[in-house]
């Protein structure tokens, strides 16, 4: 403890983090972000600083870097991006949350983050990997249980769809779907692997490769038993065929539409809309920020099935600072299989 009430390991004197430094077009491009040297403050009165250790990339993180208005605003440009992260805090001006102490915060893209304590949470390591408060039980793991809770209302017995099977969303939705009573679990992805994986250990009851034909597919597999909960991470033409296969009164939990999130132009709506009103379906998009009065029910419901390997998870890792662009535009090539993350060197 120094005189100024400060607690710390050596902090160096400079850090990198990465900026936003020109809107993209269509797909990124790497030069559109820039990893920046920066000094690195001791820690003021009530505040920490964190050694990040894995940061997150989502698929939203792609609509932060348009100038438009949504739920949550754009990154500027030339400052620091922000995101979800964990990390070890190494230097504490606060008794509450001390050196050693691993945390969960919201200042993500970078390699060290100065906060005030209140921003940071600490975490349970014991029960879970600090990582997986970024993945299936953290923000991803929540929108797949809000998703089939809150706002399909999956019912015990409902025939299942989800879309983006093998990411970090989908990758917990078909496997809660199981746990919560659904009778029949069916998902979509983007390669043979990830199919394979989604049969064989997630126990989803079919599983296709989109790139294969959607509409052509989910026909085949739905014509006797169609589908009463449709859990969307896609979009587009997934979107529309899923619609042509609904059961009446089936509900679709519009989660995302990554098909579309590179598009200059808005993408035409599904042609099939019509059904919706024929099969009296509820289309229902959500965020899962606006239920996080949830998020205790999901800690004590999921948590046990995780620490049990009940629930199967994996990660998919790249290893350094310098290669979170990397890492983030291969959410759009599919590159990941479940969670996506960046690890940050000690
Ligand atoms: P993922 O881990 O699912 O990663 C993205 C995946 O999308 C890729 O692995 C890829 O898998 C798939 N993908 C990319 N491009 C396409 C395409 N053109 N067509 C079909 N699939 C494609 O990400 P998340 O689990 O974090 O997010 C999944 C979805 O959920 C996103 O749409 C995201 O925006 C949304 N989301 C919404 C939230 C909410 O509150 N509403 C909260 C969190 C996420 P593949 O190999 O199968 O193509």
């Amino acid at each position: 403890m120094s005189t100024d009430g400060t607690t710390s390991s050596s902090l160096p004197t400079t850090t990198r983090e990465w900026h936003l430094v020109s809107r993209p077009h269509g797909t990124p491009d790497p030069s559109d972000l820039a990893l920046v040297d920066v000094a690195l403050p001791a820690p003021s009165d009530g505040e920490v600083v964190v050694r990040n250790t894995f940061l997150s990339v989502d698929p939203y993180m792609r609509g932060r870097m348009n100038d438009t208005k949504s739920y949550v605003p754009p990154f500027a440009l030339d400052a620091p991006m922000d995101g979800g992260a964990v990390g070890v805090v190494v230097a504490s001006a606060v008794e509450s949350v001390p050196v050693g102490a691993e945390v969960q915060h919201m200042a993500g893209w970078r390699e060290h983050a100065v906060l005030p304590a209140d921003q940071v949470r600490t975490l349970d390591t014991a029960t879970a990997p600090a990582s997986s408060y970024l993945g299936a039980l953290g923000m991803p793991g929540l929108t797949a249980y809000v998703g089939l809770t809150a706002v399909a209302g999956l019912q015990e017995g409902d025939t299942v769809y989800v879309s983006g099977a093998a990411g970090a969303v989908g990758s917990m939705v078909g496997q809660l779907a199981r746990k919560l009573g659904a009778a029949r679990v069916i998902g979509s992805a983007g390669s043979a692997e990830k199919v394979a994986w989604l049969r064989d250990e997630l126990g989803y009851d079919e599983a296709f490769d989109y790139h294969d034909g959607v509409a052509e597919q989910l026909r085949a597999l739905t014509r006797e038993d169609p589908v009463d909960v449709f859990f969307d991470n896609v979009g587009g033409e997934t979107l529309e065929a899923a619609i042509g296969v609904m059961a009446e009164h089936g509900r679709l939990a519009l989660c995302g539409a990554i098909s579309g999130y590179d598009d200059t132009e808005p993408a035409p709506g599904p042609r099939n809309l019509m059904l919706a009103v024929a099969r009296r379906l509820t289309l229902r998009g959500f965020i899962v920020g606006d239920h996080g009065h949830l998020a205790g029910e999901f800690y004590r419901t999921v948590g046990p099935w995780l620490a049990s390997g009940e629930l199967r998870t994996r990660e998919t890792v790249v290893e350094g600072l310098d290669r979170m662009v990397e890492a983030f535009l291969g959410l759009g090539q599919g590159t990941n299989t479940g969670k996506m993350l960046v690890s940050v060197a000690g």
